[in-house]
């Protein structure tokens, strides 16, 4: 597929419109992340979204790992969430975000999708649900540096924050995050820095030990149970980062996913359609997509303990780059 700066319509007939708008960009020449105020108030600053709550829920996590895959099954979910079946067409291929085959590198940044979603809650509220993809890399020292401004407002302006990781959860992705975090607290040290972001969700790919622990949400949580617990023979750095991240979400889940199948990681041509995709994996979509955005599950984003509107988070994002700022 082509480079995600480009606009991709996509037709009526798959009831979905919008294309992935880069909202943080790296400058070439100077390294240094922009935030593209323009393009972000042309997703938030709207009528009929801007003085509404949001949902924002972004993936993030090392590259080539199957976040911009997963965010077009919850781009499809949103799109087809009054049909029968939300996934649709067996043959039909996934668009969205855009994903690749290869290892190539990418560059750094944020996405959002164009069209924020709005959903109905039984009590008749609405909340416009935005989708946001981020690129970046973990793999040296010099690209996690680079990475870091990508991640820490990502997990700053998100309601859900999906890490995504493969195999299993690994000391470093706590310390990663525990990286993120001291960003974000940085940024909110006027407020009640307790719970002071909302939902964080594992998502391990490939889990590679489902007779010893099963797929899915309880499996999940007791993989997280386990890692997250604080033993005395732990170094008091592991320790630290296990409190910081019990105070700083609200609610944290793990989810275990299968591995989705040979095609999917190897035939060039594979386009993403549930027909080459392991039955087992699409299954596992069935329940986690729902689980992360049904009405009834959507995650408020929240600052300083109140719901924000759209409009307040297109400030926020200025506020939040300012951290960034040596
Ligand atoms: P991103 O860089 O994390 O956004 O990764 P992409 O979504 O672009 O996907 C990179 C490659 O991983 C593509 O070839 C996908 O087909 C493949 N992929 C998607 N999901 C999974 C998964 O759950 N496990 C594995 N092993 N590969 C996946
Ligand atoms: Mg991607």
């Amino acid at each position: 597929m082509d480079a995600c700066t480009d606009k991709q319509i996509i037709s009526s007939e798959d009831r979905m419109s919008g294309y992935p708008v880069p909202i943080l960009i790296q400058n070439e020449d100077t390294s240094v992340f922009e935030l593209d105020e323009e393009a972000l108030a042309s997703v938030l600053l709207n009528t009929g979204i801007e003085d509404k709550h949001v949902c924002v829920l972004a993936v993030a996590g090392a590259f080539r790992k199957g976040k911009s895959f997963l965010l077009d099954f919850l781009l499809r979910y949103c799109c087809n969430r009054d049909s029968e079946d939300w996934l649709g067409d067996s043959s039909s291929p996934l668009r969205g975000f855009k994903w690749r085959q290869g290892s190539k590198r990418e560059t750094t940044g944020i996405l959002v999708w164009s069209k924020p979603f709005m959903v109905k809650k039984k009590s008749g509220e609405e909340i416009a649900v935005i989708l946001m993809d981020t690129q970046g890399t973990f793999d040296t020292q010099s690209s996690m540096k680079d990475s870091t401004v990508v991640f820490a407002l990502t997990m700053m302006v998100s309601s859900v924050l999906v890490y995504n990781l493969m195999n299993n959860i690994q000391e470093d992705d706590l310390m990663n995050l525990q990286t993120f975090t001291s960003y974000g607290i940085q940024a909110q040290e006027d407020c009640d820095t307790s719970h002071a972001f909302q939902r964080l969700q594992f998502l391990v790919r490939d889990w590679g030990f489902p007779y010893e622990t099963p797929y899915g949400h309880k499996g999940g949580q007791g993989v997280l149970d386990e890692i997250l617990q604080i033993t005395p023979k732990q170094h008091p750095a592991h320790q630290d980062v296990r409190r910081d991240l019990r105070k700083c979400f609200r609610d944290i889940n793990c989810y275990l996913m299968p591995h989705p199948g040979f095609k999917v990681i190897q035939h060039a041509n594979f386009d993403g359609k549930l027909d080459d995709i392991d039955p087992e994996f699409v299954e596992h979509l069935r329940v986690l997509v729902p689980h992360l955005l049904a009405p009834e599950n959507l995650v408020k984003k929240e600052f300083g303990g109140q719901p924000i509107k759209a409009r307040d988070l297109y400030n926020f994002f200025k506020t939040f780059m300012e951290v960034f700022k040596d």
